[in-house]
């Protein structure tokens, strides 16, 4: 349903008959060049400085791929297979989709859309963008380029060129997005255009839709970088026939498209390398019997061996040295053939039963021409960009790669927790996923590991199997000699606690030697913070082998709900126990992943650790139990206490508005032995913050 949302007053106030007025003029105009918009474009349309890297012509065989966008503007028309009539014909295209990287030249393409209609089939057009910035950004870049077009688009009446709003001969042409205020006006746009849809999200897409629903030949292409998988673009994506621009292989013609890793996927088709010709040089897969799928592999992008002696990174040889390897014959792909393959370049769907009308695209800048996105270029900022950070690596794939980043959902299974019982052999292999993401992949026996390091060997990629084990051991004792500041110190063991209304739970963890892995020795219920901090003074526990008693060396604790008693006890335990307070929601905004800060009120020393909440579970949940990236070992009899096992496995995540997984913070399930646990990985993590890196 239409609603009564966020459109601006000059739109609002805007005299609409007189575009009424405008079209009969229209019927005057030169009829159109036979040529597509993209051939017109290259000899019409020029570029200024401000507008292009690169001024001067605009010049489609740079973002060939491009072309057929600016093709279907023109001719809505798109092949669909017809089970019926077993053979493919044409619908009517109502969407266009470009899931993109940033050198995509996208924005470009359909701005020569609308210098095309401006000059020879004038309708009314809507051009929605995320900020008010970036509107008026978009609205200058148009008004410049059409000053190199036929004069007579103006109307010569100069308060026609508003600064969001054009007044055109025979059209009109709008500027907004989810900045603009005021009530929705109920106007329909034949041409709508939204770019950077990730942006200004759900509200764009639906908003243009329902203006175009009631004209006819009314065409909607909504552009943008992907975020999250499952986020708008996304899902603009999936609705539609999932294009992927093939390029053949210099060496043995193999047609395939570009993927950073090596990629399997299951495609409804036939060998891409024969193809039917629906019309004179227009070419399209052959579908295979109804329901089933064929593996495909695609190719990847080489450069494991540009390192040096010591085994390290050579960034000068990753830029010069790598280059693209065939999926079929695994030859050599170079930067110097790429316009080679550009010129032989077609859109194929990679979906055979899609919702017709919708014509979805997929654009890395692997087929970048540009310096700056050359094979070598973006094999050294994935390194970079792995090196560096979660955001950076995710950044890599939306931006370079063009792909939506799959975010890990997770609730725990009691399965989970006893997946991690110490006693039980586990296998890790380290590789890649169809999607591109390092996984961790986790094997209960050696053989199983050894098969997918093999398979990977195949396709190029080393990752040997890591072992991974630990001691057997039960509740109270310590599986093996924890870590120790100096030999001659006591063993580090940690306790996390969660203080409530009428309780204080607390967990106990023991710090492997190599300060990442841990173990849950034991955990319990006292009645207040008090008696835990006594309990942490006190209590000893013994190393299976050798019977040395360990006492807790640090203390965690949560001073949401008591802060009054916990401050109480962490202050009588001589700087043993810290307070603790996880922020989540907005809260959560202001602190990364944690700061060190002065309890207002008591004395300058006295401090508290804030941290963020999302990421604390993250850490534990995620990273430990589920992915085993660092370890979190049980004791076997952990099976024995149910309560505890519950409240392990008490977190979920849900999805938010803009599709991301995030801890649902209003669970009502009791997690209180969970707080305790990620109190003590907490407290881990944050005394060696500085170690690992
Ligand atoms: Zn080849």
């Amino acid at each position: 349903m239409t609603s009564s949302a966020s459109l601006p007053p000059e739109i609002l106030n805007h005299d609409w008959r007189r575009s009424l007025v405008a079209q009969a003029v229209s019927r005057a105009f030169t009829p159109p060049p036979d040529t597509e918009i993209w051939e017109w474009a290259d000899e019409v349309v020029l570029l200024q400085n401000e507008d292009a890297a690169e001024p001067g012509e605009y010049r489609s065989s740079k973002t060939p791929w491009t072309r057929r966008l600016q093709v279907i503007i023109r001719h809505t028309k798109m092949w669909v297979w017809d089970w019926t009539l077993s053979r493919y014909v044409q619908v009517n295209v109502t969407e266009f989709n470009v899931q993109k990287s940033s050198q995509s030249g996208y924005s470009e393409a359909a701005l020569n859309g609308i210098r095309w209609f401006v000059s020879y089939r004038p309708r009314n057009t809507i051009y929605a963008i995320d900020s008010a910035e970036e509107a008026k950004k978009i609205a200058r870049r148009l008004l410049r380029s059409f000053k190199f077009l036929d004069q007579s688009i103006f109307t010569g009446d100069p308060d026609d060129i508003k600064t969001l709003e054009f007044q055109l001969r025979g059209m009109e042409l709008l500027f907004y997005g989810s900045f603009s205020s005021g009530k929705f006006a109920n106007k329909q746009a034949p041409f709508t255009v939204s770019d950077e849809v990730e942006e200004h999200g759900k509200f764009i897409l639906g908003d243009l839709a329902s203006r175009k629903k009631t004209s006819t030949g009314g065409l909607q292409i909504n552009l943008s970088k992907p975020k999250l998988k499952g986020g708008p673009i996304n899902k603009a994506f999936l609705r539609g026939n999932q294009e992927e621009f093939f390029v053949p292989c210099p060496h043995c013609g193999h047609n395939q498209f570009l993927t950073f890793f090596p990629e399997e996927r299951d495609v409804p088709f036939h060998d891409f390398n024969d193809l039917i010709e629906v019309a004179p040089g227009e070419f399209m897969p052959r579908p295979l019997p109804l329901g089933e799928t064929r593996k495909m592999r695609t190719g990847r992008f080489v450069f494991d061996h540009c390192k040096n002696l010591l085994g390290k990174w050579d960034r000068l040889r990753v830029q010069n040295e790598t280059y693209y390897e065939c999926a079929a014959c695994q030859g050599k792909i170079e930067e110097h053939h790429k316009r080679w393959m550009l010129d032989r370049g077609r859109w194929l769907p990679l979906e055979v039963s899609s919702s017709p009308g919708i014509v979805s695209q997929h654009i890395s800048d692997f087929y970048s021409e540009d310096e700056l996105s050359s094979f070598g270029k973006i094999a050294d900022e994935y390194i970079e960009a792995k090196h560096e950070s979660h955001e950076r690596l995710q950044s890599f794939f939306n931006h370079r790669c063009g792909k939506a980043w799959a975010e890990e959902a997770n609730a725990t299974q009691e399965s989970d927790i006893l997946a991690n019982v110490a006693g039980r052999s586990v296998w890790f292999v380290d590789s890649p996923n169809s999607e591109g993401q390092i996984v961790r992949n986790i094997f209960h026996d050696e053989p199983s590991a050894d098969r997918l390091a093999a398979a990977n060997a195949e396709r190029g990629v080393d990752t040997p199997p890591i072992y991974s084990a630990c001691q057997p051991y039960t509740r109270g004792t310590i599986p093996f000699d924890p870590y120790r500041v100096r030999a001659d110190s006591p063993p580090i063991l940690i306790l996390g606690s969660d203080v409530g209304g009428n309780y204080a739970r607390w967990a106990v963890i023991a710090i492997h030697k190599n300060l990442s892995d841990a173990a849950v020795i034991d955990w319990g219920e006292e009645l207040d913070p008090d008696s835990v901090r006594e309990l942490a003074a006190n209590k000893t526990w013994p190393i299976r082998l050798t019977g040395e008693k360990c006492r807790v060396a640090s203390g965690w604790m949560d001073a949401r709900w008591r802060p009054g008693d916990v401050y109480k006890a962490c202050l009588a335990s001589r700087g043993i126990i810290i307070p603790t307070k996880g922020l989540g929601g907005a809260a959560a905004v202001t602190v990364k992943l944690w700061s060190y800060v002065h309890v207002t009120s008591y004395h300058t020393r006295f401090r508290e650790l804030h941290y963020n909440d999302q990421r604390a579970r993250d850490a534990l949940y995620i990273d430990r139990i589920k992915k085993m990236r660092r370890r979190l070992w049980f004791p076997s009899d952990v099976e024995n206490d149910e309560t505890f096992l519950e409240e392990m496995c008490a977190e979920r995540q849900k999805q938010d508005r803009r599709g991301k997984w995030i801890w649902d913070e209003s669970i009502s399930a009791p997690n209180h032995y969970g707080d305790c646990v990620k109190e003590a990985i907490l407290g881990l993590d944050f005394m060696t913050r500085n170690i690992r890196s």
